[in-house]
């Protein structure tokens, strides 16, 4: 017995062995300074996991020579990369500890693999856990990119061995790699892994679908070549003649691509009609990539009719990840439709290999600036707090399955934006003071509503008006994580300043009732109405959505705290006055009612007054003056207590009503004057902006723009700052009438 188990493991010994000269063998320049650390993580290795076996039998080193080999052959990543996948189970699994590491490799080697370690292995039934597991992992994206890179490999090598392991473990190991890890290759641009990763998860979530796609693939695979064949000949010819160095192989979709192609169509297998592409790759100097890749394009069209709806240069604009290719559509002799795609050698390396490759070629700063870009967008996507980790996976996802657009500011810079990108996502992506205050936006010209979704090629002239403010709309008409994130914490802070409305009401009320205004108190309330926070119950309040008539039972119940008698309530005073000298200054003077067009005033949600009723101003912290009714249940504590923050109002007489007033501007276009105009006309005091359009005509251009005034003063007044805009040549009115 004894006798057969040691030749058992000799024999391990060798395989093993021979195993890493395989690795070894896929590193490509290597010094020797390389292979002595690469040899030093492979002894340890295997000496740390000596005595343990994968599920399937094998010795465990096998595991993490297998990841070592994908970095190498299939990322294209370097030595230290290599130490790192060898050792990337040996912190977590073994007696090896994070200082072994750094004694033996270094502190760069440390810290990959303790970040690593801290990505956990655990396959959650439950979303949100796999959620704020990835979240974690693509927070170590801002230390080294090559954490994610290899623990991509990692769940490579798992989903390529899942054979072995329990039929539900399958399940959950797969659903979680389509869910988040075949995207994240996506993102990084590892196109091929991301294929294997999708393909590997359907095989074990649909295994008859795939098992049905894969032998139709190979039922059709003679014919398809036999096709393939007669294509490309003539282009084969024609490149040869001209003298190209080059390569042509035909490559057929991924079974999780046809897949998905048929059940978004709806339409069989037959009928999927790019189950296939033929590749072209150029050898060639960078210098010339581009005239040659368009010079083969025009060979391929000598041959074969292109649809132009399906050309797709991504050479002079490169993806967000980096791909680059030029993609057309032509069609065959026999009808149908082939995709052709011409890229140069290099192109190819990046669009197989991605970001590690990418990176090994980084002679042009504009595109790595490009990557580092969605590194800090998926930075700030990280660090918001207000996003919890399964909104997070949400949106790293929304940004990466959707396909890029191309588009132009006024200056003619690009931006690239997810395909059903708006304006408003647009406007957010220049700037967040530019998406708050956006109202719609010139788009070729043309007038546009926010929700206007862009097209590749458009030129976007946004308008800002600086009354306007993010509304809870908003965010459905944004696709961009930046532009929902912006929106939702504007309407955050919107809603902590009315809060702050709601305290003064709650601290009125509490007076009131001789209860004292403290933290036990508050969650007394917080638990009773039921809300999830503080600021929440305020804001709730300051809307009039809470009945706070309830208060003395409520105390009486729960015996509330109640107001001590000689209270210090200097802070508070001292608050309410500097609040006070405020508002103070900008309306001193004036009485509501008799001055509507220069001041902020609304309806107190408490009375709700109608015109007719007796009632009163109140200043209130945020909200400008609230209208209150004499008979208001409010009205004696404010009137008596608060004596100083009350303006008299009465209602307006009927002749002071809005009248709809249509305006046209007449002058020269210029980039920004269409913002300009409507900034005026919604600066101006209570105008309101009905309607609004421009043509232009040989950079002549015409404005009509229909408004609410209430008299002829105050339209002249908005027309003579239209007057004075540069380029503005004549400003006409074009009647007065009656609103209603
Ligand atoms: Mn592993």
């Amino acid at each position: 017995m004894g006798e057969e188990l040691n030749i058992d493991l000799e024999q391990e010994r060798k395989e093993i062995l021979n195993a890493f000269r395989g690795l070894l063998r896929t590193i490509k320049d290597r010094s020797k300074e390389d292979t002595r650390l690469i040899r030093k993580a492979f002894d340890v290795s295997v000496e740390a996991h000596k005595d343990m076996r994968r599920k399937s039998g094998e010795p465990y080193i096998y595991h993490p020579i297998a990841v070592a080999r994908i970095c190498a052959e299939e990322m294209g990543l370097g030595a230290t990369s290599i130490v790192c996948a060898l050792l990337h189970d040996t912190v977590e699994d073994t007696h090896i500890s994070l200082e072994d590491v750094e004694d033996l490799f270094g502190e760069k080697v440390r810290m990959i693999i303790d970040g690593l370690t801290k990505i956990p292995e655990v396959f959650d039934e439950n979303a949100s856990v796999q959620a704020e597991n990835f979240r974690k992992m693509i927070l170590t994206i801002s230390d080294d990119i090559r954490v994610v890179l290899i623990k991509l490999a990692d769940r490579l090598h798992n989903m390529r061995t899942l054979s072995s392991m329990r039929q539900d473990k399958q399940l959950k190991i797969a659903s979680e790699t389509k869910f988040l890890y075949a995207p994240l290759a996506h993102r990084l641009g590892l196109y091929s892994i991301k294929s294997e990763l999708e393909d590997l998860a359907l095989r074990y979530m649909e295994p008859e679908i795939y098992a049905d796609i894969e032998r139709k693939l190979k039922s059709t695979k003679d014919a398809r070549n036999r096709f393939i064949r007669k294509f490309v000949s003539p282009i084969k010819e024609a490149l040869s003649h001209e003298g190209y160095v080059f390569n042509i192989k035909a490559r057929t979709k991924s079974i999780s691509s046809i897949w998905r192609k048929m059940k978004s169509k709806g339409i069989p297998f037959d009928e999927v009609y790019d189950v296939f592409a033929v590749r072209i790759i150029l050898d060639t100097p960078l210098e010339l990539e581009k005239p040659d890749c368009w010079r083969v394009y025009s060979i391929v069209t000598d041959f074969y009719q292109p649809s132009p709806d399906r050309l797709r240069d991504w050479i002079s604009t490169p993806r967000a990840n980096g791909y680059e290719s030029l993609h057309t559509t032509v069609m065959s002799p026999g009808g149908k439709w082939v995709e052709v795609q011409i890229r140069s050698s290099r192109m190819d390396e990046i669009a197989e290999k991605g970001l590690a490759a990418h990176y090994k070629y980084k002679e042009s700063k504009t595109k790595e600036s490009k990557f580092d870009r969605w590194i800090a967008e998926v930075r700030e996507l990280i660090e918001n707090p207000d996003l919890s980790a399964m909104d997070f996976v949400n949106e790293f996802k929304l940004n990466l399955f959707n396909d890029e657009i191309y588009v132009f500011t006024p200056k003619g810079d690009l931006r690239v934006l997810p395909t059903g990108a708006t304006i408003l996502d647009f406007a957010y992506d220049i700037h967040t003071d530019i998406g708050d205050h956006c109202i719609g936006a010139k788009v070729n010209n043309r007038l546009v509503p926010l929700s206007y979704q862009l097209q590749s090629g458009d030129q976007i002239e946004i308008i800002t008006s600086s009354k306007q403010k993010p509304n809870e709309e908003w965010v459905r008409f944004v696709v961009t994580a930046r532009a929902k994130q912006k929106i939702k914490s504007s309407l955050n802070e919107e809603r902590k300043l009315i809060a702050l409305d709601g305290k003064e009401i709650l601290d009125r009320k509490f007076r009131q009732h001789n209860i004292r205004f403290c933290s036990e108190n508050l969650s007394v309330l917080d638990k009773y109405y039921k809300v999830p926070s503080t600021t929440e119950l305020y804001f709730r309040i300051a809307k009039g959505k809470l009945d706070l008539t309830k208060l003395r039972e409520l105390e009486n119940k729960n015996g509330m705290l109640s107001l001590p008698k000689p209270k210090s309530t200097r802070v508070k005073t001292r608050r309410k006055a500097d609040v006070y000298s405020k508002i103070d200054k900008k309306h001193d003077e004036i009485i509501i009612g008799e001055d509507f067009k220069n001041i902020q005033y609304q309806m107190a949600g408490c009375c709700n007054p109608i015109p007719g009723d007796d009632v009163f101003g109140f200043i209130t912290v945020n909200e400008g003056i609230k209208v209150h009714r004499y008979n208001c249940p409010n009205a004696e504590h404010l009137m008596s207590k608060m004596a100083y923050r009350c303006v008299k109002a009465r209602w307006q007489n009927s002749d002071l009503k809005e009248s709809v007033a249509a305006i046209s501007v007449y002058g020269i276009d210029r980039v920004g004057i269409v913002n300009r105009l409507t900034e005026i006309v919604s600066n101006q005091h209570n105008v309101n902006m009905k309607s609004i359009s421009f043509e232009t005509d040989d950079g002549i251009f015409e404005g009509n723009l229909t408004v609410l005034v209430y008299d002829t003063e105050h339209l002249n007044q908005l027309m003579q700052k239209l007057e004075q805009v540069e380029g503005v040549q004549r400003v006409v009115r074009k009647g007065v009438k009656d609103l209603d």
